[in-house]
């Protein structure tokens, strides 16, 4: 079967999409995420359409497809929130409109935080946010990602989800980011995967399921910690995100690895995403990362 995997890489402001490009090939992945510019900041240069049109070209003479690249919106938008609603809700039209020039057609975001907030108003501000948001004409889609339930993070059941969607008046763009690290963490078993997929077939529907995140993870089943762990190397294990990576029922939905870098410094991703392809378990990741940049 084919497989389509890949890692997040650095989009930076001068080489913009042609620098991720040339990063995922660097791991000999055949798709990417990305951030449009830091993960923790809102601060977003201009899309320079040449370096655009350089990086479709590199794209093109390594098979690698549009459609099954990812962009991902930082942390600190945050839909819940009252005081930064406004500012949230500007910041993802401004995302879709740079994805839309760049012809990206998924962007993953973090549902939000309720902090102070009554539930129940804070996931009301989500629906009510996302429709402001999807009230443009891109073809652009937003992948709700399942979180850990660390604190009072929003989306740690697929019931959670499932109602923000509902709610949605234009689903033809929303979608669902699976992220195996957060669901374990969630309290879902992944040991019994099936049975998960059913559940989210269920709940939410397949058809929603638009990208994987594969990572493992440091805590245990239900702890709703949220610390990503090298592949093999956490509490999930090498053969359940296998068997995750390769489930046929996910053959054509992206996967993408966010394990952390090794002694931060070293991306782990070509060494991780070799262990995927080859099916075997590689027991010295860490030092053949090391070597391998050194
Ligand atoms: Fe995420
Ligand atoms: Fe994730
Ligand atoms: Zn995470």
């Amino acid at each position: 079967m084919s497989l389509i995997i890949g890692s997040h890489v650095s989009f930076k402001s001068d080489t913009q999409l042609l620098g991720s490009v040339k990063e995922a090939l660097s791991y000999g992945s055949n798709t990417f995420m990305f951030y449009t510019g830091a993960p923790q900041n809102t601060r977003r240069g201009m899309i320079k359409d040449e370096v655009t049109i350089e990086a479709y070209k590199l794209m093109k003479e390594n098979d690698m497809k549009l459609e099954n690249v990812i962009c991902h919106a930082p942390y600190i938008v945050n839909l819940c929130n009252d005081e930064k609603f406004e500012f949230s809700v500007d910041f993802l039209k401004r995302e879709m409109e740079r994805c839309e020039q760049l012809g990206i057609t998924k962007v993953v975001l973090h549902p939000g935080a309720s902090v102070g907030l009554e539930r129940n108003h804070a996931i009301s501000n989500i629906i009510k946010g996302l429709n402001m948001i999807l009230g443009n004409n891109y073809n652009v889609t937003i992948c709700l990602e399942t979180m850990a339930g660390k604190g009072t993070e929003v989306g740690k059941t697929f019931e959670e989800l499932a109602y923000i969607i509902e709610h949605i008046n234009d689903k033809s763009r929303i979608g669902v980011c699976l992220d195996t690290c957060h669901i374990n963490d969630a309290g879902y078993d992944i040991e019994n995967f099936d049975k998960v997929l059913d559940e989210f077939d269920k709940v939410i529907g397949l058809d929603y399921l638009k990208c994987v995140h594969v990572n493992d993870s440091k805590n245990e089943k239900g702890a709703h910690k949220d610390r990503h762990e090298n592949i093999g190397y956490g509490c999930i294990g090498f053969d359940k995100l296998l068997k995750v990576i390769y489930h046929e029922k996910l053959e054509s939905i992206p996967k993408i690895l966010e394990t952390p870098y090794i002694d931060k410094e070293y991306p782990p991703y070509k060494q991780e995403i070799e262990m995927i392809k080859f099916k075997k378990f590689n027991d010295n990741l860490f030092n053949d990362v090391i070597d391998y940049y050194r």
